[in-house]
């Protein structure tokens, strides 16, 4: 989505409603597998603060990627906000100003919303709260039933005690 801002960059206090849907199928995600196939809704606005634009805005919809703990492909929810400062560098702002430089008059909020995205973003989906995950020892999904491994969970308490126990065994 392209937001054209000629109309408020030599106005200071002037601004521009967003309310549109953002395209980031061809997002670049470093690797990471989050796929949006369906447009994300974003509302918010561009206001010229006298020095340089302000981005405030949020974005929803649905996307694809992976369960963290079984790697189950889930469909899960996008729901993050956007506060950025925009500026054009023939305007004489410098990458260390912590601003996001454009050229023109035209500012294409695809990008930047997928790199907020992936700043923000914990990276922790899960297909459900109380996912299983997979088997450490033969890697089966834990959800789909058990696969006889022996995985059991002792209490670190116990540990010590059960070491022990084991020390005599083998004695
Ligand atoms: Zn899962
Ligand atoms: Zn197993």
């Amino acid at each position: 989505m392209k937001i054209d801002v000629s109309s408020i960059i030599k106005v200071t206090g002037a601004s521009i409603k967003l309310d549109g849907e953002l395209d980031m199928r061809n997002a670049e995600f470093l690797g990471e597998t989050y796929r949006f196939n369906e447009p994300l809704k974003i509302s918010g606005e561009i206001y010229n603060n006298g020095q340089s634009l302000t981005l405030s805005a949020r974005v929803q919809g649905k996307m694809l990627t992976e369960c963290a703990r079984c790697l189950k492909e889930i469909e899960a929810d996008v729901d993050f906000e956007i506060h950025e400062l925009l500026s054009r560098e023939e305007d004489g702002a410098s990458p260390e100003d912590d601003l996001i430089l454009f050229e023109g008059h035209e500012i294409e909020l695809d990008d930047i919303a997928a790199d907020v995205f992936l700043m923000s973003t914990s990276g922790k989906y899960l297909c459900s709260e109380d996912c299983k995950g997979l088997c450490p020892t033969c890697g089966c999904n834990l959800n789909e039933g058990e696969c006889g491994c022996n995985n059991e969970y002792i209490d670190p308490r116990w540990q010590a005690l059960a070491d022990i126990l084991k020390q005599q065994e083998d004695n």
